[in-house]
């Protein structure tokens, strides 16, 4: 996922400091930024396979994953986002809350929400994969995902607010799907133009 927007000024902003961080800051030293596929790409319109070896090679994408998705400054990054196809995604991201929530889940799952806790927050949400736009599209403000770590035990992260926002969307990544999927026509028109009108301030895999 794109970082956090301010859709009044366009401008970046430094979050405010985090009141607690959950999870632990990786070793940048140990991976390599690669380039972010861009909408269009046939990886990002498929689904993923799922992770059956957690293995050193899985360690070693996780940490290109952060590595790239600092480098493009993301709250989120899907493994298809950097061309690989595997069910894997990393997040740098902070809550309703401004706790700051860090680490990666394999083969993620959104788990269905009970009604009392499907309450729609129409937040602003863009995407690495599409350069340069936003588009507000109403999610659940609380998102459960169930998954494996690196070295296949169970893991279930909870969030809320934007870190709800980043777990649902870094997920469809996953199962083929954009957020611009979701947007109606004139929505996704609109993001597309956004994306063509700007340049990325990081590296992309040019499409054929
Ligand atoms: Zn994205």
């Amino acid at each position: 996922m794109a970082e956090q927007h301010d859709e009044h000024t366009h401008e970046h902003q430094e979050p405010a400091e985090p009141v607690q961080v959950i999870g632990e800051e990786p070793d940048l030293s140990k991976g390599t930024a690669r380039p972010i596929t861009v909408v269009g790409n046939p990886v990002l319109h498929r689904e993923c396979k799922t992770v059956t070896e957690f293995d050193g090679e899985l360690s070693a994408l996780i940490d290109d994953m952060f590595v790239s998705m600092y480098a493009a400054e993301g709250v989120g990054l899907a493994a298809n986002q950097i061309g690989v196809d595997a069910k894997v995604f990393v997040y740098d991201c902070p809550d309703d809350q401004n706790v700051r929530h860090i680490g990666h889940v394999v083969n993620p799952v959104v788990e269905e929400l009970p009604v009392d806790r499907r309450t729609l927050d129409d937040g602003n949400e863009g995407c690495l994969s599409v350069p340069g736009a936003y588009a507000e599209l109403p999610r659940p403000d609380f998102a459960v995902v169930t998954g494996q770590d690196k070295d296949g035990n169970p893991v279930r992260v909870e969030g809320t607010g934007f870190f709800a926002r980043c777990l649902q969307h870094e997920t469809d990544h996953l199962n083929g799907y954009l957020y611009i999927d979701r947007l109606s026509k004139r929505d996704r028109k609109d993001a597309l133009r956004q994306m063509n009108e700007g340049t990325p301030r990081y590296a992309t895999v040019p499409n054929d």
